[in-house]
């Protein structure tokens, strides 16, 4: 418990040895004038042999040791003599007993058990002793009527870390979380690594909520300054996850889980702040259970019937012309009704049911806008959008393929969205399969782009043909001028690299201006239509073809 990692732990105890060897040595050599100084440095030898090896190794030294200092010893008389025996004496018994300790365990023990409640990495306690420490303090707290506040600080994109700078960097990176956590916090906080980037606190005796608060908000400040990991400067920042005992729970497992929820969400809020656990956030967590087990059954039923498609027109800004339409799924639940993607879609890909729905969505999709091909629409083009657990899927570009050759439909024809949170994870891997869906002919937009990370860098070496720009950029536009200057010069930045641009989420006039102005391909959005049935877009291509006859005659 006292020791921060079992090496700190094997050199206490050598520096031990080290000390009690000096002072002894001292002792014979400043105060008794006797000669054999130089012994007492062969107690660290001894000793060592005896720690690492055994009580054979120890001995051996102990007699190998002896023999120096009889063959040294050049004056006889009956006091240096005594203390020469003294000397082997204790050499002996300090190869035996360090050995003898050694051979029991009793270091490996001490150390075993050390691991058991310590991360290896940082050398902080682990979730298990903070378990522990936590349900200690929750007695105190409740006998005492205190609040006790549980803190969960999660690294925002650490994966970016490791990902861009490799794991040493990472966890060279949680270490100095670590220090900076303990620097941070008064000298009674428990600070534990609970695991990855997950870090679990809290402060005994904070009873107010403001002092709560200051405590997450000095945990925040202090990751303001910058970190510094190979030579580099690296600036992260945290979401923290609160719940308060007793009202958020009353034993340690559920106030923990409850912090990891109010995490999530401070995450989902836009990382860098705190959150407090609330009640809803348990509703939220029951609603995504409910909507998983509904979606497992029907996929497991292959009742895809209850989904269904919508498409949404992309015009082209110069023409005014339906070019190509998104795909974008729908479920009629039998209880629920008509649900749209912000309250299924996540729960999909955590249970990576969106593999086999994504499946049924490609099929889907292509089946249809082939159909209106063969209707005269002859180059409609079809936007998809791929989840990261479908592009890592092994079986994914074989799928691909197998419908493109069903369906006969025309790769040239085909856009998969993807965002760029999954290009740039697992890089090499998603990009080599981006790679290879180009080669096949097909297109790759990058989606949502403005509304994340937005990493100028990557989007030269990113395998895309179309950046679509995200909704929320453009619905500020054009009154928010630094808006619309983003937007600007990520229209310019795309044609330079010589993708097309998607302005998505076009609702007003004054926005179809603007993009007209600035030179964007396409738009797409309520302006020109919201997402259709298959029936009312068909509908809506039909009224296209005939003003375009009639413009004609
Ligand atoms: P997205 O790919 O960015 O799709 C655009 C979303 O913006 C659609 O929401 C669309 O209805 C909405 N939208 C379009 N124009 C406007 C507008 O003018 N104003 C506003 N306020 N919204 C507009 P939807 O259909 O709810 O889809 C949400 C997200 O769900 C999609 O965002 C996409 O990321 C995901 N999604 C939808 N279908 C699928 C799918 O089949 N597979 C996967 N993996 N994800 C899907
Ligand atoms: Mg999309
Ligand atoms: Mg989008």
């Amino acid at each position: 418990m006292f020791f921060k990692c079992h090496h700190c732990y094997q050199a206490f105890l050598v520096g031990i040895t080290i000390f009690l060897c000096s002072i002894m040595s001292l002792y014979y050599s400043l105060y008794l004038k006797a000669y054999f100084f130089y012994g007492g440095i062969f107690y660290l030898p001894i000793t060592l042999a005896g720690f690492w090896c055994g009580k054979k190794a120890g001995l051996v030294s102990a007699l190998f040791f002896s023999g120096l200092i009889i063959l040294n010893s050049t004056v006889s008389s009956s006091e240096y003599l005594f203390n020469n025996l003294l000397q082997i004496m204790i050499f002996v018994l300090v190869g035996y007993v360090v050995g003898a300790l050694k051979e029991k365990d009793w270091y490996s023990e001490k150390i075993i058990e050390h691991q058991a409640y310590h991360d290896l990495l940082t050398g902080l306690p682990n979730r298990l002793s903070f378990e522990e420490s936590l349900e200690k303090e929750l007695v105190f707290a409740q006998a005492q009527n205190q609040l006790l506040a549980v803190y969960l600080i999660d690294l925002d994109r650490f994966k970016y870390i490791n990902d861009i700078l490799g794991h040493l960097a990472g966890d060279k990176l949680l270490v100095q979380v670590s220090k900076r956590l303990i620097d941070a916090l008064a000298e009674d906080a428990v600070i534990a690594r609970s695991s990855g980037d997950e870090f679990l606190v809290f402060v005994p005796g904070v009873s107010e909520e403001q002092a709560i608060i200051e405590i997450a908000m000095k945990i925040i400040d202090s990751f303001k300054k910058k970190f510094i990991i190979h030579e580099r400067e690296v600036y992260i920042t945290i979401s923290v996850g609160i719940s308060v005992f007793p009202a958020h729970g009353k034993d340690s497992k559920s106030l923990i889980s409850h912090t990891d929820m109010a995490m999530n969400k401070a995450k989902e809020m836009g990382m860098n702040g705190y959150r407090f656990f609330s009640t809803e956030m348990n509703r939220d967590i029951s609603d995504k259970l409910y909507i998983a087990n509904n979606m497992r059954q029907m996929v497991e039923e292959k009742k895809y019937d209850a989904f269904e498609l919508h498409y949404q027109p992309m015009v082209e800004v110069g023409s005014g012309r339906i070019v190509g339409v998104e795909a974008l799924l729908r479920w009629h639940h039998p209880d629920e009704g008509l649900l749209y993607p912000e309250r299924f879609i996540e729960v999909a890909e955590e249970t990576r049911l969106i593999v086999p729905i994504g499946k049924w969505v490609l099929q889907t999709a292509c089946v249809q806008i082939k159909k209106w091909q063969k209707k005269s629409y002859t180059s409609l083009k079809l936007s998809v959008n791929i989840s990261e657990q479908q592009l890592r899927d092994k079986a994914f570009l074989n799928d691909v393929l197998t419908v493109l050759t069903e369906t006969r439909f025309d790769p040239s024809c085909l856009e998969l969205e993807i965002t760029e949170t999954v290009a740039m994870n697992n890089f090499g891997r998603n990009i080599e399969v981006l790679g290879e869906l180009r080669r096949i002919g097909i297109r790759i937009a990058l989606d949502d782009f403005g509304s994340g990370y937005s990493s100028l860098n990557y989007l030269g070496t990113l395998p895309i043909n179309i950046l679509k720009v995200d909704y929320n950029l453009v619905k500020e536009i054009p009154f928010n001028i630094k808006k619309s200057a983003i937007a600007t010069s990520i229209i310019s930045l795309a044609t330079c690299l010589n993708y097309e641009v998607v302005a998505e989420g076009v609702e007003t006039e004054a926005q179809l201006v603007f993009f007209q102005q600035q030179r964007c391909t396409y738009i797409q959005g309520y302006f020109f239509s919201k997402p259709l049935p298959p029936k009312e877009l068909e509908a809506l291509l039909e009224e296209q073809q005939k003003e375009v006859a009639f413009v004609g005659n």
